[in-house]
């Protein structure tokens, strides 16, 4: 889909083509069309994803088109003065042949004295961060009358840093008659609600949503270091109940290597993945969801096609860069109402990475470790989840322990 299809004016289009971009990325593919049509969105969307101009883009097309001029109308609100720093520059950027609107930034850590004035003049478009933009609010320098578009971006960022109070304050002191747009790499039930207070009961379209996993799914952590994640593996699978295992790894190097490893420690596991041979991977699924084979690894892009009913168990032997394969991984799990285990192997590295998943499903996973392979550092307990109900702990060992198969 070219950029001339979603409806952007020709100087907006010309600094596009300035920029290099030749295609919409498929946020800006769904959120352009809406933001211009004046609905509110919940966007999903992490940084990198071309979101930015997903809502400046059709910010900067309102302002030129009609309304008074250097007056607020458009808010952006961001958690970090570099990032109030970074959108002010797209503002720039994409607005460089739009004539007569005007940008400005407002957040902490620098003298008051310049955005006051910028205030005072009347920025259309103001980039700030919520604790500023309350200080200026405060001392009377906002005149939010004339505001029709507000955006929050990294919505999930202002609150893991405690903006939240500020946030809600400054919400209540905007028109309600505007245009919200909510962006957030991941929406978590704080998010939600953050997201319902800011859109006050007007119906907006969701997009970029991530799908949620299967009810089903138990999800568990083991700690362990990265070298014996291989060990751990080969223990866990030793163990477990019947039923087939899909295994997760990053890289097909990294498939090829586990299943070599597992062959060794009498482990018949099969590795799928885009190097093989198209009739190689035919029989190696053949063989799966017979239960001939049932241990598989695989990397995310070949198991795309993997449709199998009962899949007891997901491995993750690395933790995904992005939430969202969590999700799709999972699911191949706990299909059709059946239950199932997703099971993540986290080296100490990987900490941070699995905070962002959890946070992604709204759940705290429990954190285990197997007997004779405890990491090197203690795994960190994360605090329980608001909105999350407490889970009775069971170990990994007594659920996938039961029958051994040799
Ligand atoms: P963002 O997700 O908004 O932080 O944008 C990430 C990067 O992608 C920025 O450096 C943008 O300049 C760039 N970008 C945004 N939209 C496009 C596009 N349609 N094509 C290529 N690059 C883009």
């Amino acid at each position: 889909m070219p950029f001339t299809s979603l409806g952007l004016a020709p100087e907006l289009l010309r600094a596009v083509a300035e920029e290099g971009y030749e295609q919409p990325t498929p946020i800006q593919q769904e959120a352009i069309p809406l933001a211009l049509a004046g609905r509110d969105l919940i966007g999903s969307a992490q940084t990198g994803t071309g979101k930015t101009a997903a809502f400046m883009l059709p910010i900067l097309q309102r302002l030129a088109n009609a309304g008074p001029k250097h007056v607020l109308r458009a808010l952006i609100l961001v958690p970090t003065r570099e990032l109030a720093e970074q959108v002010l520059q797209s503002a720039r950027v994409y607005g460089r042949h739009v004539r007569g609107v005007t940008a400005a930034a407002v957040y902490g850590g620098v003298g008051m004295e310049p955005q006051t004035k910028a205030l005072r003049h009347g920025a259309d478009i103001i980039v700030a961060t919520p604790g500023r933009l309350l200080d200026h609010m405060e001392r009377g320098h906002v005149d939010f009358s004339r505001l029709e578009v507000l955006v929050l971006d990294e919505a999930d960022r202002m609150l893991d840093m405690g903006f939240a109070p500020d946030v809600r304050r400054i919400l209540a002191a905007l028109p309600d008659q505007r245009q919200t747009m909510l962006f957030s790499a991941t929406v978590s039930p704080e998010v939600d609600a953050l997201a319902r207070r800011a859109l006050d009961g007007h119906a907006s379209v969701e997009i970029g949503r991530r799908a949620t996993p299967a009810e089903g799914i138990e999800h568990v952590i083991v700690a362990v270091d990265k070298l014996q994640k291989r060990g751990v593996l080969a223990k866990i699978l030793r163990a477990k109940p019947a039923g087939q295992t899909l295994v997760f790894t990053r890289t097909k190097y990294g498939a090829d290597k586990l299943v070599t490893f597992l062959r060794k420690d009498g482990i018949p596991a099969h590795a799928i993945h885009g190097d093989k041979a198209q009739s190689h991977r035919t029989r190696t699924l053949d063989a799966f969801r017979s239960g001939a084979a049932d241990v598989l690894v695989a990397t995310d892009i070949a198991a795309r096609g993997i449709d199998v009913d009962g899949i007891r168990m997901v491995v993750n032997f690395d933790v995904p860069n992005d939430p969202e394969v969590y999700v799709h991984r999972v699911g191949r799990t706990a299909r059709a109402g059946a239950r199932g285990l997703a099971l993540t192997l986290i080296s100490p590295d990987e900490w941070l990475l699995m905070g962002d998943i959890e946070k992604l499903i709204g759940q705290t996973f429990p954190r285990e470790v197997i007997p004779g392979f405890e990491p090197s550092i203690k795994p960190l307990q994360p605090k329980p989840m608001a909105a999350e109900q407490p889970k009775p702990a069971r170990s990994v060992r007594a659920r996938v322990g039961g029958r051994r198969r040799r």
